[in-house]
């Protein structure tokens, strides 16, 4: 038989050409695969594998072995999310992703019984026209839907309605169709009774919803004041066209906080900066009136307060003796490190833990270094496959 040297040659060439190809689908799958699982990993697992870490706190007095009912109940605030005026389609769909995610994570592994929502749910809730509100409302139910068995419940706040001086009926009864919410409201779950409040309705100034949201105040502290009594000679007599409601001191929950000069007293990584803690706090502003913070001590003594609004956490004790948290913003869009309040609450007692979101500028150092590594390795590649094309160009010329 002949030997043809050019078949052969032919044949080299594919057989080189074939082993080339396979290896650039290997090389360019690999790259799209690796791609795909540090974007699997930032913007999905990485919620569940931070949110794990965080567990129910242990509440004196609440064993397994008896009866006392806990709630588990999550509280977060100010999610702000934006509007068609000042939100940038990138920065919504970013910010608006992280709370969806930490937030679906956080139900999946926590299983609340209730999620309270401190106010400013919307960044532009008090400019917005009929059409922008509906989509809003339509993208917030979409991110915080919840199973039938977790309650949500969402307190308004000034981002929603407005500041005192730009609210008016049409924005709040907007407001209150869509969350049913009412502007003072005790709602009782396992024996335990929670005031909400329309704190930018605190001003006294006697405006038409201000007195509403007074009135509502006094007819809740009535209730309280009803349930405290239950042992008192008078309590017929007193309480006999009051609603009942269980005996356990309210937990106060509003927008803004209580009166306070400042968060200069404010400590942890998630307090305000040095310099904002520098800067005075505006009454009916900031932070609701020293006379208002007076008066809901008063009205309702509560065991407990949970307010948003600053962004920043906080921790001040009121009279002595009555803790209220601050709880910081929801979203990297406030915050680098966003977070929420995990209670485990009974009519007696509760216990609170603070449960941390991924960091957003972990989530960016991770892609850029992904990214520098990626780039690195492709240039590398293809420096080494232009080097190794010359030198076989060279050898065939040879030959
Ligand atoms: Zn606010």
């Amino acid at each position: 038989m002949m030997f043809n040297p050019m078949v052969s040659l032919r044949t080299g060439f594919s057989k080189k050409r074939t082993a080339y190809l396979k290896t650039r689908l290997f090389f360019l799958c690999s790259i799209f695969g690796s791609i795909l699982l540090v974007f699997f990993f930032c913007e999905f697992l990485v919620y569940y594998l931070v949110i794990v870490k965080c567990s129910w706190p242990e509440v004196k007095g609440a064993h397994k072995e008896d009866s006392t009912p806990v709630l588990k109940a999550m509280f977060l605030a100010d999610t702000h999310l934006l509007g068609e005026i000042r939100g940038h389609w990138f920065d919504k769909l970013r910010r608006e992703w992280q709370m969806e995610r930490s937030y679906q994570s956080a139900l999946w592994l926590l299983q609340p019984d209730v999620v309270f929502i401190l106010g400013d749910i919307f960044d532009e809730g008090k400019w917005s026209i009929p059409e922008a509100w509906s989509r809003d409302v339509v993208r917030f139910q979409k991110m915080f839907r919840h199973p039938p068995h977790t309650e949500l419940i969402v307190l308004v706040g000034n981002h929603d309605i407005g500041f005192h001086y730009d609210m008016n009926i049409y924005k709040l009864s907007r407001f209150e169709k869509t969350f049913n919410f009412t502007s003072g409201k005790l709602v009782s779950l396992k024996g335990i009774n929670f005031v909400l409040l329309n704190s930018v309705a605190l001003e006294g100034d006697d405006c038409d919803i201000c007195r509403a949201a007074e009135n509502q105040l006094e007819r809740i502290s009535t209730k309280l004041s009803c349930s405290r009594m239950r042992e008192h000679p008078d309590f017929r007599k007193k309480c006999k066209n009051v609603e009942k409601t269980p005996m356990s001191a309210p937990i106060l929950l509003q927008h803004y906080p209580l009166y306070r000069f400042s968060d200069l007293e404010c400590t942890g990584e998630d307090s305000a900066s040095p310099e904002e803690k520098k800067v005075l706090f505006r009454e009916k502003y900031d932070v609701l009136s020293q006379d208002a913070s007076k008066k809901l001590l008063q009205l309702l003594q509560p065991r407990l307060i949970l307010s948003g609004h600053t962004h920043s956490a906080c921790e001040v004790l009121h009279q002595g003796k009555i803790p209220e948290i601050s709880v910081p913003s929801f979203s990297w869009r406030n915050r680098n490190n966003p977070s929420f309040i995990m209670g485990s609450i009974t009519a007696a007692n509760y216990s609170l833990a603070k449960c941390f979101l991924p960091k957003e500028n972990m989530i960016i150092y991770i892609y850029c270094t992904v990214g520098t590594l990626f780039t690195s390795y492709v240039l590398a590649c293809l420096w080494a496959c232009t080097i190794q094309r010359i030198h076989s160009g060279r050898k065939i010329k040879l030959v």
